[in-house]
């Protein structure tokens, strides 16, 4: 009897949890949001899909493609957006289609955009106003982690959203941190990609200088994935073509974090920065580089690029 009831109360659980999983919006069919779109299908979510691209948009297999924002976010309890900066993701809920027009009252809005704190916060305003909720909830691992599902989030709200949120999040990703008030996630984000910034441009000129002077570079490479200047830009997203399989150096510098993104969050960290006075000299060099990278023409390639922008090539 006890056993039957333990059953029953775990099998409802499971469907109660299955029901409220299976319909989800997702707006957004970049080169994050169309791999972490087709996780979460992969795991038994429906997905309604939306991007200015309708080919991106019909690029996700499975999913049903939606003409508007407002679409998307009609009858689904989570709406998720990954956007390029905050100014596409507050057009993108408030514009005359967009979706404040769809979303019903009490459903979760996640931006999983990398944007300003600020404009976390007024998102986040927009929501309480218009009856639904909001976390911001920018995420790390880059395009890999995002086609492994093991993308890390960072998020800005309350502990109650996170915990709506956590069953959606865990079908793309794999950790999650709750770091404070609306804005919080976009900061510990600011904080991690200006890391990533700095090293990746550190990286690729430890590499330039080492293949010129004759070092094979896929020993340079395993001397330093084992030596103190490791990390993710040396091992799992090095710059170097033809060292690791499926990362953007060996495609062309195609399909992973585009130079203009970078240079778009370097330039946030710095406006975050200012406005608690934390000096960034190493955050502003980088961003000038990637700012003049965009200038030559590489705003669309993925940011290893910088290390060919050091050779003075082209890819
Ligand atoms: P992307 O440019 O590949 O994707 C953005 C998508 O949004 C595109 O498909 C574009 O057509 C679509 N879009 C643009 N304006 C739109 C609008 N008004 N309505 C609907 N769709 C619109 O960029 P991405 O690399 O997928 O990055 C998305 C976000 O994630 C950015 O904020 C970026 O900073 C962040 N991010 C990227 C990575 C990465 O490695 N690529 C990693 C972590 C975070």
């Amino acid at each position: 009897m006890f056993k039957k009831t333990v059953f029953m109360l775990v099998r409802s659980d499971l469907l109660a949890q299955n029901r409220a999983m299976s319909n989800v919006g997702f707006i957004g069919m970049g080169n994050m949001g169309a791999k972490m779109a087709t996780n979460m299908i992969k795991k038994g979510s429906k997905l309604k899909v939306f991007d200015v691209v309708e080919s991106a948009a019909k690029s996700v297999a499975g999913a049903t493609v939606c003409k508007t924002p407002q679409e998307a976010a009609t009858d689904v309890d989570v709406v998720f957006t990954m956007l390029p900066d905050g100014h596409v993701v507050k057009d993108t809920v408030l514009r005359a289609d967009g979706i404040t027009k769809g979303i019903k009252k009490g459903a979760l809005m996640i931006d999983c955009s990398t944007i300003e704190p600020k404009h976390a916060q007024e998102l986040s305003a927009i929501a309480k106003d218009n009856g639904y909720r909001f976390i911001d909830c920018p995420v790390s691992g880059g395009v890999t982690g995002a086609a492994a599902a093991t993308l890390t989030y960072m998020i800005g709200g309350s502990k109650d959203d996170v915990e709506t949120a956590r069953p959606y999040l865990l079908q793309a990703g794999a950790k999650i941190f709750h770091c404070g008030g609306p804005g919080a996630g976009q900061i510990a984000k600011l904080c991690n990609n200006l890391i990533l910034g700095v090293t990746m441009a550190g990286t690729a000129e430890s590499f330039n200088m080492g293949i010129r002077a004759g070092l094979d570079p896929k020993v340079l490479t395993d001397i330093i994935n084992v030596s103190t200047g490791r990390s993710w830009s040396s091992e799992t997203y090095n710059p170097v073509p033809d060292i690791l399989p499926n990362v953007p150096s060996s495609n062309k510098y195609d399909g992973g974090f585009m130079v203009k993104l970078i240079a778009k969050d370097l330039g946030l960290a710095e406006a975050a920065a200012v406005s608690v006075n934390s000096p960034l000299p190493m955050t502003a060099a980088v961003h000038q580089l990637y700012r003049a990278m965009m200038n030559h023409g590489l705003g669309d390639k993925d940011f290893s690029v910088i290390y060919q922008f050091l050779q003075g090539k082209k890819p």
